[in-house]
């Protein structure tokens, strides 16, 4: 094989997006993926008839870059109906957005999640973070998000009963440690779009991409051994040797980290467990997000995606997706899931019993944790220097959305810097 000016090392959204971004700039690129299919972390799969996402993933409509990337309409978006069904005290409760869903006002004024003056705050907090440029959410003064919840004068039952189930499944940690620059991203997203699903699952998100590209620009079961960033030298598994003008480091951080032989260590990850279930019936009706809004037990939310889209279960047939915070070991996931029906028959009673259990997902390595500024710009201009250029939602605010603009960012600056060359 010739030489590729570029090589992007990792076929997540990341690099994807970058060799995207390449490509409408007349840069073509190679991308080496260790595994047998580009995705990384947004992976679908098919088990029994059912469409499995490697853990419950949502694309937020309201994403700036996703908005402009990818095309909405061709991934056939399903969407979430806005609000929660919040488990609290032994009953559901509906909590919804009443400029979203006027009708629902009523029902959520009435709402015993949270007290009228936390009503006032959220629909308060929901204006501020809409207004103003969505870059200059970057460059506000950052804390982490409970701080924030409190400064802003939320009632501790609230928090404990709403934000802590809700941003504890989108973080993927219970304390809200994460950085205000990712809440601020988050619930500004939540608060002007849809949480919605394409049709199928959400690995259609890394193939739209990569339908893109090139068919020869992706070479997959591709796995990078080491880089030499004097030479600019990647060797992969088998000693092929690929020898490139610029390198994307698009694998996650401690990937990058190994292969850089970085001596800073990387961030810590938040994992999550994922369970998914097939029933004959739905336990709820609404195509909602539901929450444990009680503190008590390993469920921390759950969704049926099959009320949302129809395909990804078979017909009659109900899919229930279920997430615990934290991984567990292969030999507790037993005890788990024996604990997590026993929560969710305490919740919709002894038919759960009859749900079919289909596979369990646990990821250590979901998200990056986010709870401090996470721009590592000197990192970043270390390895700009050097002609290998860091890529990845670490960088950004750790999403999906943050993944897609470092690949666009990354590609910006290999462009300038072949220009200047
Ligand atoms: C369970 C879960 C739930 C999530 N929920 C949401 C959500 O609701 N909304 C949201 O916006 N985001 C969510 N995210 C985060 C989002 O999925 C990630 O931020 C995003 O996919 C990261 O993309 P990336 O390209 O930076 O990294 P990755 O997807 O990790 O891609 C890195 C790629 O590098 C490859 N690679 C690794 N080592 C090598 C090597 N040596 N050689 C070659 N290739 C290599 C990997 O196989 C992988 O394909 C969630 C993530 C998980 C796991």
């Amino acid at each position: 094989m010739s030489s590729p000016q570029v090589v992007i090392i990792g076929g997540g959204v990341a690099g994807l997006s970058c060799a995207r971004h390449l490509l409408d700039q007349g840069v073509s690129s190679l991308i080496l993926e260790s595994s047998e299919a580009v995705g990384g972390r947004i992976r679908t799969d098919q088990v029994d008839g059912f469409s499995l996402d490697r853990g419950f993933q949502i694309l937020l409509t309201a994403y700036p870059e996703a908005s402009k990337l990818l095309d909405f309409e061709a991934l056939q978006l399903r969407n979430y109906e806005p609000g929660a069904l919040i488990r609290y005290q032994g009953k559901f409760h509906q909590f919804v957005d009443p400029v979203r869903r006027p009708r629902k006002l009523l029902s959520t004024l009435r709402s015993p999640i949270a007290t009228f003056g936390d009503k006032l705050r959220l629909a308060r907090l929901k204006l501020k973070s809409c207004r103003g440029a969505i870059q200059d959410l970057y460059f506000r003064p950052e804390t982490t998000t409970l701080q924030r919840l409190n400064s802003e004068g939320f009632s501790s039952g609230f928090i404990d009963r709403f934000f802590k189930p809700f941003l504890g499944g989108v973080f993927l940690e219970p304390e809200l440690a994460t950085s205000t620059r990712k809440f601020d991203l988050v619930f500004r997203m939540f608060s002007s779009g849809d949480a919605a699903v394409p049709a199928g699952g959400m690995e259609a998100i890394p193939r739209q991409l990569a339908s893109g590209l090139p068919s020869e620009s992706i070479r997959v079961n591709a796995q990078v051994k080491s880089v030499d960033p004097e030479t600019n030298t990647i060797e992969l598994a088998g000693s092929e040797t690929i020898v490139a003008s610029r390198i994307v480091m698009a694998c996650p951080e401690h990937v990058a980290h190994r292969l850089l032989e970085f001596e800073s260590a990387p961030l810590e990850s938040h994992g999550v467990t994922c369970f998914y279930f097939a029933a004959d019936v739905s336990p709820v009706e609404q195509p909602m997000l539901i929450l444990n809004g009680e503190g008590v037990g390993p469920i921390n939310n759950m969704s049926v995606p099959s009320l949302v889209d129809r395909r990804c279960a078979p017909d009659g047939k109900s899919l229930i997706s279920i997430s615990c915070l934290g991984v567990v070991e292969n030999n507790a996931e037993g005890q788990l899931r024996r604990e997590v029906i026993d929560q969710a028959k305490n919740w919709f009673g002894t038919s759960v019993g009859d749900w079919k259990h289909l596979k369990t997902y646990s990821i250590p390595y979901a998200l990056p944790r986010s709870n401090s500024a996470f721009f590592h710009r000197e990192k970043f201009e270390y390895t700009r220097r050097s002609g290998v250029f860091l890529c990845g939602d670490y960088l950004e605010t750790a999403s999906l959305e943050g993944a897609l603009l470092s690949g666009r960012m990354t590609a910006e600056h290999l462009v300038e810097s072949l220009a200047t060359e």
